[in-house]
């Protein structure tokens, strides 16, 4: 190692790391997405039609389901699933605490109650031994949540909803292109939910959603949900929503779902290259990295990271002051949302949820992120943490970490 040519580890304000920047991503695709955005306009046709129904197939395709229904949003995505998976009023449905908002309000919405259990602390991921516990009578559906663009543990829940014959619905806004042993998500329950929201791996631009089933009968209910219930010709059968994707949003996502798997890529290789540099200048003890479990791909919409003891809120201010980006994905856990006091949680109840709360930390992820400013968010973290390593960052990059099934 040279010492010749040591790095400064310190702040570089020079060049401020945004978290993320969409701005960039567009500027490789501006003029097929313009292309697609005119041809749209020259149509003046906006909703549902030819451009939702490719991108429908588009999307069985790459989730390797039967059917996919584009939607309005992804919290639609959750509620029309539940609704078409039979989830009434009083009933139960089990998530998970540690997810965003949505997962858990689509619950509420439907009327149902959503019964919150506590997540595995490595992958943040519900933890099936307390689903198990938590089934009762009235429990009608489990909704895991492929958190942060990692599935979840699915074959102990293959096993319950087999044996007590409850459907899985799938959050799967995080996650697309996400694998379990192998098999996408969008298939790994009954329905999956996906998010076309910005920030999401595939983000159109704006709200939009997608439903994924192998079931025709489910499908077509999804189909006439979005609709107002309408079966065809004006016969409503039951009472839906108007939610339906923009053929503009439509448009956008299919140039855009041609260079998912390359994105997907670029992210997988960073992560790759945080691990080595985080752990290459001994911060591994104080920055907890993201756990990758041997039998999935995980398509990191985030890249989580935990701090521990207690130095979250120190390390967040350095990086502030350096102006890189990191964010908290998610500070509150649902179980102590206040508009959930009447589930009757206490702190204490979801420890695991609480503390990672307490702890996470995502740093940019992006593909477009520049190898320099990787190596900058590395460098504040060591400036963050009062570590004054001379270390060279080692320039190789390894290989993708790509699972088998
Ligand atoms: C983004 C997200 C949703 C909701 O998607 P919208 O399109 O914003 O409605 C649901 N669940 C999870 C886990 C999400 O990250």
């Amino acid at each position: 190692m040279s010492s010749s040519h040591p790095r400064a580890l310190s702040a570089d304000n020079a060049h401020p790391v945004p978290f993320i920047d969409l701005v960039a991503q567009y500027q490789t695709i501006r003029d097929e997405v313009r292309d697609a955005v005119d041809r749209c306009f020259e149509t003046q046709s906006f909703i549902l039609g030819e451009e939702v129904a490719l991108l429908e197939q588009e999307i069985a395709a790459y989730c390797d389901s039967q059917f996919a229904i584009g939607c309005a949003s992804g919290t639609d995505a959750l509620i029309l699933a539940l609704i078409a998976a039979g989830v009434k009023p009083g009933d139960e449905v089990i998530t998970s605490p540690f997810t965003f908002f949505a997962s858990a309000g689509a619950i509420h919405r439907v009327g149902a109650v959503p019964v919150l259990v506590d997540i595995e602390p490595d992958s943040f991921n519900l933890c099936p031994e307390h689903v198990e516990r938590a089934i009762t009578s009235r429990t009608t559906a489990i909704m895991p949540v492929h958190i942060f663009g990692q599935c979840a543990e699915m074959e102990p829940l293959w096993r319950l909803s087999a044996a007590f014959d409850i459907p899985i619905i799938e959050d799967s806004a995080q996650a697309i292109g996400a694998e379990y042993r192998g098999r996408r998500t969008g298939v790994l329950g009954t329905i999956g939910c996906f998010s076309f929201f910005p920030t999401k791996n595939l983000g159109g631009a704006g709200d939009g959603g997608i439903m994924t089933t192998d079931d025709p009968e489910l499908a077509a209910r999804l189909r006439r949900l979005r609709v107002h219930g309408d079966a065809g010709g004006y016969n409503h059968v039951e009472v839906g929503f108007n939610s339906r994707l923009d053929a503009l949003q439509a448009t956008v996502l299919r140039v855009k779902l041609r260079h998912l798997d390359a994105w997907t890529e670029g992210r997988a290789r960073n992560a790759a290259r945080y691990a080595e540099l985080i752990s290459a200048s001994g911060l591994s003890d104080a920055i907890q990295l993201p756990a990758v479990m041997s039998d999935r791909r995980h398509v990191f919409n985030q890249f989580t990271t935990r701090v521990t003891g207690g130095r979250r809120a120190a390390v967040m201010q350095s990086l502030k002051e350096q102006q890189i980006g990191c964010a908290v994905y998610y500070p509150i856990p649902l179980h102590l949302q206040k508009c959930f006091a009447c589930l009757g949680y206490q702190p204490g109840d979801l420890p695991e949820a609480e503390r990672a709360a307490a702890e996470v930390l995502s740093l940019p992820i992006y593909t477009e992120l520049p190898t320099a400013h990787l190596e900058r968010v590395v460098e504040g973290l060591s400036h963050a943490l009062g570590r004054h390593s001379t270390l060279a960052f080692p320039k190789t990059t390894p290989a993708i970490q790509r699972r088998a099934a």
